[in-house]
C-alpha cells in the first residue's frame, strides 16, 4: 500500500507539472494572440421557436494558434479571466460582434441581435459600460441589437458589478443569465436581478426527453420565467426529441447543434438567409 501511495504521489506530481506547464504555455501565447490576429469570433444561430426564424446568434471566441492548433475557449478563457487579458479580449469580441451585426443588417438579415459573453472581471472595470456604448455607436446600432450573457456566479458578486449592470440596463442593453441552474442562486432570487433572459444550461437539456428530474427542472425554470416575464433560451439542443419537448413546455428560443454549430461571419449570412426562406 505504501509503495502504491508513493507511486500515486509521483503520478499526481507528474500530472500537475504537465498541467501547469501547459497552462503557462497557453498564458504566454495568449498574450500575443490578439496582436497576432489569432483570435476570431464565430456565431451560433439562435432560433425563435414561435415564428421559426433566426433571432440572432451567440458570439463565441475561437483561437487558432499556428503551432498549438485550435485551442477551445474552455481552455483559454479561464486563463484570460485570471488576468486583465480578458478585458482586452472581451472588448475585442464585443467590437467584432457589433461589426458583424452591422454587416448582417446591411446584408438584409432583419431583426437579429447578437449575444456576447461577458466575464465578471470586465464588469468590475468601471469603463465597461462606455466600451459597450462606444461599440454600438461606432457601428450605428440600436441598443436592441445587443444582449450580454453573464453567468450566474458573476451576478452574485459585488456592488461594483451590480452598479455596472444597472448602468447597462439604463443604457437599454438586455442582460441574460448564462448557464442557469449551475450556480448557487435560488430561483426566488431571480426576481431581484436586472435580467431579461435566462439560458437553461446544456447539462439540463442533454438527457431530455428521458430524464425525469431534468424534465422537472426545465419545467420549473420555464414556469418561473413566465411569472417573472423573462425570456428563455435552451442551449445544447442536439436532436428533435429535445426540441419538441422544450417547445411543448413553452421555451421560446433554441440554440444547439440540432440547428447549427457556430459559423464564421460569412457562413452565418448564408445560413440565416436559407433558414428564414
Ligand atoms: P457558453 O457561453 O455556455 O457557450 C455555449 C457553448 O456550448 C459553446 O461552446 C457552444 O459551442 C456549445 N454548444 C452549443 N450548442 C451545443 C450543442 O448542441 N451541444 C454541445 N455539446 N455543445 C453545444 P464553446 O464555443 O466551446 O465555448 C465554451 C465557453 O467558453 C462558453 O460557454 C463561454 O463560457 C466561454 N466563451 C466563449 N467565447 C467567449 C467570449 O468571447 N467571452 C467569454 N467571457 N467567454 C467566452
Ligand atoms: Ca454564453
Ligand atoms: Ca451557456
Ligand atoms: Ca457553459
Amino acid at each position: 500500500a505504501k509503495h502504491q501511495g508513493k507511486n500515486r504521489i509521483c503520478f499526481y506530481d507528474f500530472v500537475l507539472a504537465m498541467e501547469s506547464g501547459e497552462r503557462l504555455r497557453i498564458e504566454r501565447h495568449l498574450k500575443q494572440a490578439l496582436n497576432n490576429h489569432e483570435l476570431t469570433v464565430e456565431y451560433q444561430p439562435l432560433i425563435d421557436i414561435d415564428n421559426q426564424r433566426v433571432r440572432g446568434a451567440e458570439a463565441l471566441c475561437r483561437w487558432y494558434h499556428p503551432e498549438l492548433g485550435m485551442i477551445p475557449p474552455d481552455r483559454f478563457i479561464p486563463i484570460a479571466e485570471q488576468s486583465d487579458m480578458i478585458i482586452n479580449i472581451g472588448a475585442w469580441v464585443l467590437q467584432e460582434s457589433c461589426r458583424a451585426i452591422r454587416g448582417w443588417l446591411d446584408a438584409g438579415i432583419k431583426d437579429v441581435s447578437v449575444a456576447v459573453n461577458v466575464s465578471v472581471r470586465q464588469l468590475c472595470d468601471t469603463s465597461f459600460c462606455n466600451i459597450v456604448a462606444a461599440a454600438l455607436k461606432k457601428y450605428d446600432l440600436d441598443v436592441s441589437s445587443l444582449e450580454l450573457e453573464i453567468t450566474e456566479s458573476a451576478l452574485q458578486s459585488n456592488d461594483r458589478v451590480r452598479n455596472q449592470l444597472d448602468q447597462l440596463r439604463t443604457l437599454g442593453v438586455r442582460l441574460a443569465i448564462d448557464d442557469f441552474g449551475t450556480g448557487y442562486s435560488s430561483l426566488s432570487r431571480l426576481k431581484h436581478l436586472p435580467i431579461d433572459r435566462v439560458k437553461i444550461d446544456r447539462s439540463f437539456v442533454k438527457d431530455l426527453p428521458n430524464d425525469e428530474s431534468d424534465i422537472e427542472i426545465c419545467r420549473a425554470i420555464l414556469a418561473l420565467c413566465k411569472v417573472l416575464d423573462m425570456q428563455v433560451t435552451a442551449e445544447g439542443v442536439e436532436n428533435e426529441a429535445q426540441l419538441n419537448m422544450l417547445r411543448d413546455m413553452g421555451c421560446g428560443c433554441i440554440q444547439g447543434y440540432y440547428f447549427s454549430r457556430s459559423l464564421v461571419y460569412e457562413r452565418f449570412i448564408e445560413w440565416a438567409k436559407a433558414y428564414n426562406k
